[in-house]
């Protein structure tokens, strides 16, 4: 016991990586994940071809009011995302609301719309991201009651052991190209961070159309990258499980 709290000492005093402190022998893998928000078609119509060429698996934050619309996804569509994807569906609310600036029946009513909406239609429903990143200490608080996971929009190194509720994200941007966001994974291995989690949003040819928009080719190339280093990509919730 003496022994195990002074190597504890010593891994927070080193800040020592992805490892099970109590088990020296469970080093573990740096991890990615691969989150896509807002429901846009080409998440489905782009995306996932390319990713199941990988047989890569992806956490999908959908904001429920504006499924089916203009350029949006369906539900049929996040049903083949799951079904032969691997894919999880997650929370985003309903309509993409900034939660601590809204009443807190609101916020509420935002939140547990989404989840229900995403429970009532057979989806996944474990995991919630933040719209554009805003939370106070009372909208943690509901959104915990429904969810077992949120992820905000900070960028930040996930070392062990990994808070669920408090998940960050590097936030994939029109600028960036696929060396950035490459880079970003390969600082996540170096340092071992148990998990890097790359957010994405449009993945459409003509980039400029969207700040937060790469086009299909940067978005090929992060998968190859992933597939030739042979990085574990799993969706929020299995990568939760790891650690
Ligand atoms: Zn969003």
């Amino acid at each position: 016991m003496i022994k195990r709290i002074f190597k504890f000492s010593l891994m927070l005093f080193f800040g020592y990586g992805c490892t099970n402190i109590f088990d020296s022998d469970s080093y573990r893998e740096t991890v990615v994940v691969l989150t896509f928000d807002d429901a846009h078609s080409s998440i489905y119509e782009t995306a996932f071809p390319l990713m199941q060429k990988f047989g890569f698996p992806a956490t999908n934050y959908i904001n429920t009011g504006i499924l089916n619309s203009d350029d949006r996804l369906t539900v049929e569509e996040l049903h083949i995302l799951e079904d032969e994807g691997g894919w999880e569906t997650g929370g985003h609310t309903v309509h993409h609301v900034n939660l601590p600036q809204i009443d807190i029946e609101e916020a509420e009513a935002e939140i547990a719309g989404g989840w229900k909406f995403l429970k009532d239609h057979n989806l996944k429903n474990r995991t919630f991201a933040l719209p554009s990143g805003h939370a106070n200490i009372e909208v943690t608080k509901i959104i915990k009651k429904y969810f077992h996971s949120i992820r905000g929009s900070e960028d930040f190194k996930m070392k062990y052991p990994v808070d669920r509720y408090s998940l960050g994200y590097y936030d994939a941007r029109n600028n960036d190209g696929s060396e950035k966001i490459i880079g970003r994974i390969l600082r996540g291995i170096t340092h071992h961070e148990c998990v890097v989690i790359i957010g994405f949003h449009y993945i459409i040819a003509d980039k400029e159309m969207h700040s937060r928009a790469i086009t299909p080719q940067e978005f090929e190339e992060i998968l190859e990258f992933l597939h030739e280093r042979k990085l574990k990509v799993m969706t929020v919730s299995e990568m939760l499980g790891e650690f």
